[in-house]
């Protein structure tokens, strides 16, 4: 399976080891005729841009690279966080406006912005350390407390779906546990796509088959933090092709380049 595009690239500007034109220059290098910048939104914990309006001067510098690159369509986007349990996200309206697409999805690390949303956030937090530190019963099984907050995940980024023009969900379920069934329906309903993300390879074989069944599109991406994971998309037509995916539900699949964003 061959891919024109991938539209999930961390720069030097949040957690990514590389400078845009590295990015860049990588893209162009693995032959990709599409690339979208999406650094993590502001009030991802130690990862995020310092402010919203870094993007911006991101898209300022992606413009100047088009004269080099004029075979490959550059996109300034962002993956933005979701930081309530009513969907919002860390980045304005009036900035979103003015980016290329709209990335958004759950990370773990978090600062909310009010501080009623705090117990969600630290809810999370204590869940992941307990699942990863300590193989507790409650941690593994579907107890009340994990279920809770697969609910509170869940509702928070399907309002986050239907608040925003949401072109792709990142990582879907990586870390912070969703309602497969809830999520697919609210992005069939709202056309945003379910990432594939190659860097984590994440969703697996059987969680991409669900998807699958409710008709929604995916967009494989990299999630590359260096450049030599720009393009690096292999994982996507492994689990995409077991799972027997039709390429028209797949955005970012194919030889020619479709309009995706
Ligand atoms: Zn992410
Ligand atoms: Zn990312």
């Amino acid at each position: 399976m061959k891919f024109f595009g991938d539209y999930h690239i961390h720069t030097t500007y949040s957690d990514g080891r590389s400078p845009l034109e590295e990015m860049v220059e990588a893209a162009s290098l693995a032959g990709l005729k599409e690339l979208g910048l999406a650094d993590h939104g502001p009030r991802n914990l130690g990862s995020g841009v310092k402010s919203e309006q870094v993007l911006l001067h991101i898209k300022d510098e992606l413009n100047l690279s088009k004269e080099q690159y004029p075979e490959m369509k550059l996109y300034a986007g962002v993956e933005a966080n979701v930081v309530s349990l009513m969907g919002d996200l860390d980045i304005s309206r009036e900035v979103i406006k003015q980016l290329d697409f709209l990335i958004a999805g759950l990370h773990p690390y978090v600062l909310p912005k009010k501080l009623k949303e705090l117990p969600w956030v630290l809810k999370n937090n204590l869940f992941n350390v307990s699942s990863n530190w300590v193989s507790s019963g409650w941690s593994r099984g579907k107890s009340g407390g994990k279920r809770r907050i697969i609910n509170d995940n869940t509702k928070a980024l399907v309002e986050a779906i239907y608040r925003y023009e949401i072109d792709v969900i990142s990582h879907p379920g990586l870390k912070m546990e969703i309602d497969l069934a809830e999520t697919a329906k609210a992005c069939l309903a709202r056309d945003t796509c379910w990432e594939i993300n190659t860097g984590h390879q994440h969703p697996g074989y059987q969680e991409v088959l669900e998807v699958a069944r409710w008709g929604v599109n995916f967009m494989v991406n990299s999630d590359a933090h260096f450049p030599e994971s720009v393009g690096a998309l292999d994982y996507g037509s492994w689990v995409l092709e077991k799972a027997g995916v039709p390429l028209q539900q797949i955005k970012n699949a194919g030889e020619e380049v479709t309009d995706i964003l």
